[in-house]
């Protein structure tokens, strides 16, 4: 993440997992790694050498760049470990014989001031070290760089090359400094157009596993479909392979790599979201306004665990306000809302540093950060409990793939809405990736919701089918197995034995309406009516088609909207919503299967929630469906909107635990440039706010963290007003 994290931010860091080595087989104690029992964390680097071939006689960069100075700031300020910059795509900050040195260090060496100090102190020390980024080396060994279908150099280095090889040298020469692990960033293939890699290396190994040429562009056919999966096998064998090799020298190195399997990041970085998550001790992935968004911090951190289901998982975020690099440092407030809500979550975070030019270490940094570990090593016994969860949101990494294209946003604003959706109407959520999930898996959720799924394979099907038959609950929305492998429209739905219903067509907008009239009396429909009101009319931006029901009940109307005989002539867009016109279908299906049932949304719900056309009506049609198909939860929270909620569970004590933590971002004002976007302001202050939490089993003893908490307990339901960024709520049953 981040010095290579510029050009990542631009286009747009990484993390992996073998959980067989974590113990010698046959031991009865298992090693104790750092990252087992860490919270929190520094990772530190420079500024300046981030854009890459930076001027190799400038000795001011990094001439204060001192390991030792970097240990005794992040040991005052509680740090657990450190990660600390070894090699970035121009520079080695220790005295390599592989690689360029940091002139401005002339002749100290950053790698042992920082292992020499942190001995004393028992502070595991991480090297940070790329494998992607332009600069002096790659430069310096075109034969390694890869090539577009064309044979144009690309500027990034190719998996299949021989770089491995250089890799391994650079990892060894390092790991003889008596290091406790990698972190490994930038294990990508790149973050957009142009794609790589077509080099001769590539040619002669595709050929190889798939008995024909390569595609000779990016054509989204067969072979296609076979060059995205050599770019995935690429990746996947260096990973493992580099793995291999580091344990081979010292079992008791962790190896991580930082992880672009998550959205917004797609198939042009070479991760599918399983397969490249788990090829390190743990994954690392990064979260942060920089790249993401405030509603996906929690998100990001769901993701990581799913990937990797029972390993630890670590988030890296910035110090700085925007993104990396900038030398501002945010406010305290702001701070401990992004690490308390990844804590909440279950992860452990390291915090980006990036020094000065010339290497200076900013105490502000410090001191905030020594104030946020402080609290959160106080907090420590509240983390890391069970999830408990209603609700899975459904990932798809072959409808990412083939739907999503090279426009995969549009798939994931169903998928962020569905969670968006969940965290402002706080219903505990979880993730489940395609790749690995089994009935299992599904099992452990109430409600399994499919945001606009579009592709749907034969074993999905059966996963899906057998979940509902023994009591699932599944809800569809927009177009979900309505298209065939390869993201191309179907003239049915591979559900419809599921969903009870028949997918008639696609309707060509995306400004469609819904209606729950006065004239349908059924309980189906009065449950999901408005408050404003049956009869009330409201935008559902977003995909949908033509349902009609075969064993379905169907409830409330859908209604494509106006348009203007200019934009039937293709003379004006759509993108502006038009009025509601005339109903075409119903506006959801239920269905029943074994014990199970099938809600299907004719529209997309979850994707009007990510978009700018947000409407709460929209989104409370989620929550309504859960709360049909799941009605008697665990756990029921109020809180506003700006609160999330976090539960977990902790069976030996019998506690349920409730995080809280409220993002309350100031007003902005008009942006310099591409108006009306704006970025959210800092969180300076801790909001006052009541929320309301009421429990399926009766409660013994409710508490807060917070002395300032009023909190009242009666019966199942407990009330609390809180004046943080984060509180817990222990509630003993
Ligand atoms: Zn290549």
């Amino acid at each position: 993440m981040r010095s290579s994290t510029f050009v990542f931010y631009l286009c747009l860091g990484f993390g992996l997992v073998q959980p067989a080595c974590l113990g010698a087989p046959g031991r009865a104690a298992e090693p104790q790694f750092w990252f087992q029992r860490a919270l929190v964390g520094v990772e530190v680097g420079p500024t300046g050498a981030q854009f890459s071939n930076s001027d190799t006689n400038d000795t001011r960069y990094c001439a204060r760049f001192n390991g030792a100075e970097v240990v005794r700031r992040c040991v005052a300020a509680g740090s657990e470990y450190l990660v600390i910059w070894a090699r970035d795509g121009d520079y080695a900050y220790y005295d390599s014989r592989l690689l360029l040195k940091c002139p401005g260090l002339g002749e100290r060496d950053v790698l042992r001031e920082a292992i020499a100090e942190a001995r004393p102190h028992k502070l595991p020390v991480i090297a940070y070290c790329v494998v992607q980024q332009g600069g002096h080396y790659l430069a310096a060994h075109p034969e390694f760089e890869m090539r577009d279908a064309q044979g144009r150099r690309l500027g990034r280095f190719c998996y299949n090359s021989g770089y491995l090889e250089v890799m391994k040298q650079i990892v060894a020469e390092q790991l003889a400094y008596g290091l406790n692990g990698f972190h490994i960033d930038m294990l990508d293939q790149g973050f957009g157009p142009p794609y790589g890699c077509w080099c001769e290396a590539c040619r002669k190994q595709f050929e190889a596993q798939f008995g024909g040429p390569m595609p000779n562009g990016v054509t989204w056919d067969e072979n296609w479909d076979r060059m995205l999966e050599f770019r995935y096998r690429s990746s996947e064998r260096f990973e493992k392979a580099l793995y291999a090799h580091i344990k081979s020298l010292d079992r008791r190195a962790s190896v991580d790599f930082n992880y672009h399997g998550n959205p917004p990041f797609s198939w042009e970085v070479g991760q599918r979201p399983v397969q490249h998550a788990g090829n390190g001790d743990f994954v690392t992935g990064e979260t942060g306004m920089w790249g993401f968004s405030a509603a996906t911090v929690g998100l990001n951190a769901e993701f990581y665990r799913a990937a990797t289901p029972n390993l630890p998982f670590q988030i890296a975020i910035s110090r700085d306000a925007r993104c990396y690099h900038n030398q501002t440092v945010r406010p305290l407030a702001d701070l401990r809302w992004e690490l308390f809500a990844l804590l909440a979550h279950g992860g452990f975070v390291t915090v980006v540093d990036k020094m000065g030019f010339d290497g200076w270490l900013d105490p502000v940094c410090y001191e905030r950060l020594g104030a946020a570990f402080k609290e959160a090593q106080a907090k420590r016994s509240h983390f890391g409990g069970q999830p408990v969860q209603d609700v899975a949101i459904y990932f798809s990494s072959r409808t990412r793939d083939w739907v999503g294209r090279e426009n995969p946003a549009e798939y994931f604003q169903s998928f962020q809405g569905a969670h968006k959706a969940m965290l402002y109407e706080h219903v505990p959520w979880g993730i489940v990736l395609d790749e690995n999930a089994k009935l299992e898996t599904l099992r452990q959720f109430a409600v399994v919701l499919l945001p606009n799924v579009g592709i749907i394979s034969e074993k999905e099907l059966a996963l899906f089918a057998r979940y509902v038959e023994v009591g699932g609950n599944l809800i569809v929305t927009g177009l979900g197995g309505c298209c065939d492998s390869r993201g191309k429209l179907r003239d049915n739905t591979t559900l419809e034995k599921l969903t009870g219903a028949r997918f008639v067509r696609r309707l060509d907008s995306l400004d469609n309406w819904v209606q729950f009239p006065k004239s349908q009396a059924t309980g189906l429909a009065r449950h999901f009516a408005p408050a404003s009101g049956a009869d009330a009319l409201f935008l559902v931006k977003g995909p949908a088609g033509v349902f009609e029901p075969i064993t379905a009940t169907p409830a409330g109307q859908l209604l494509k909207p106006y348009r203007t005989t200019r934009q039937s002539e293709g003379k004006e867009g759509t993108s502006w919503p038009m009025s509601a016109e005339a109903p075409v279908g119903p506006a959801l299906l239920l269905n029943t299967v074994g014990k199970g049932r099938v809600l299907t949304f004719a529209g997309s719900p979850d994707y009007a929630t990510a978009s700018e056309r947000h409407i709460p009506e929209a989104r409370r049609l989620l929550a309504s469906a859960v709360r049909l198909l799941h009605p008697s939860p665990r756990i029921e929270i109020a809180a506003p909107v700006n609160v999330e909620a976090v539960v977990t569970d902790d069976p030996s004590e019998r506690t349920l635990r409730v995080h809280l933590l409220a993002y309350h971002s100031p007003p902005q004002t008009t942006p310099l440039e591409r108006r009306p976007y704006v970025l959210p302001a800092l969180l300076e202050d801790a909001p006052i706010y009541r929320a309301t939490i009421k429990t399926a089993q009766p409660v013994k003893r409710a508490t807060a963290f917070n002395q300032t908490t009023r909190i009242t307990h009666r019966g199942r339901q407990v009330q609390v007003v809180v004046e943080d960024i984060h509180e817990v709520i222990a509630l003993t049953y």
